[in-house]
């Protein structure tokens, strides 16, 4: 008897759980059923990628010191780090690097590992290219700074969803005293200034106080 009113509890239990995930699957058909399209006149619009965006992997020659665990966590040991040991320093000089954007799969695991961080994930996505062997990026090409959408002053950058304010669904529709998203080279560099004179008069100020002190 009692093994029979376990199973029974058991029984109802699963079946409630299974009604709650109903709801919840149909919570979320209902949530989309108010949404419509929303259409991205690109390229003239953009939607800015998501904060952990993995694009194009961006290189740092100066600060890599050719040790190849990049190749050793590579699923597929893609990066090619061309090296050779220098007889006289007994330390290896690097030659050339180069990653395969055809074949990489943006897992990020070389950027995880490197161990000087000279490796970064950035959030460049227009990679389309005619030819396949285009996309193999030797490091002079993989050291190029990667293109912003919010920063580029021809595009007009558009939030995703997830970064609208809540109730807000088209990006177009924002209230237009909303500000840009993102800043402006020429911004970013009125900023940089703003606060490095900033600094400097703290700094003189500070210098004038031990003085008379
Ligand atoms: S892990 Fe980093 S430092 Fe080592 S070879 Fe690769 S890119 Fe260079
Ligand atoms: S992102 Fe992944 S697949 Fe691409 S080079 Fe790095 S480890 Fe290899």
């Amino acid at each position: 008897m009692f093994g029979f009113l376990k199973k029974v509890g058991s029984y109802s239990r699963e079946a409630v759980d299974a009604a709650k995930y109903l709801v919840q699957g149909l919570a979320v058909t209902f949530d989309h059923m108010r949404r419509r399209p929303v259409t991205v006149q690109y390229p003239y619009e953009k939607l800015i990628p998501s904060e952990r965006y993995r694009g194009r992997i961006h290189y740092e020659f100066d600060k890599c010191i050719a040790c190849e665990v990049c190749v050793r966590v590579c699923p597929i040991n893609l990066p090619v780090v061309d090296w050779v040991m220098n007889k006289e320093t007994k330390k290896k000089e690097l030659l050339n690097y180069s990653i395969d954007f055809g074949v990489c799969i943006f897992c990020g695991n070389c950027v995880e590992y490197c161990p000087t961080n000279c490796l970064s994930m950035t959030e460049e996505y227009e990679l389309a290219s005619f030819d396949r062997h285009n996309l193999n990026y030797d490091n002079v090409a993989l050291g190029r700074l990667p293109t912003n959408v919010t920063s580029d002053p021809s595009v007009q950058p558009l939030r995703e969803f997830a970064y609208l304010p809540k109730g807000a669904i088209d990006p177009h529709e924002l209230p237009r005293n909303t500000p840009r998203a993102g800043k402006l080279p020429s911004e970013v560099l009125e900023s940089i200034n703003a606060s490095t004179s900033t600094e400097k008069a703290t700094n003189d100020h500070n210098e004038i106080k031990q003085k008379t002190e």
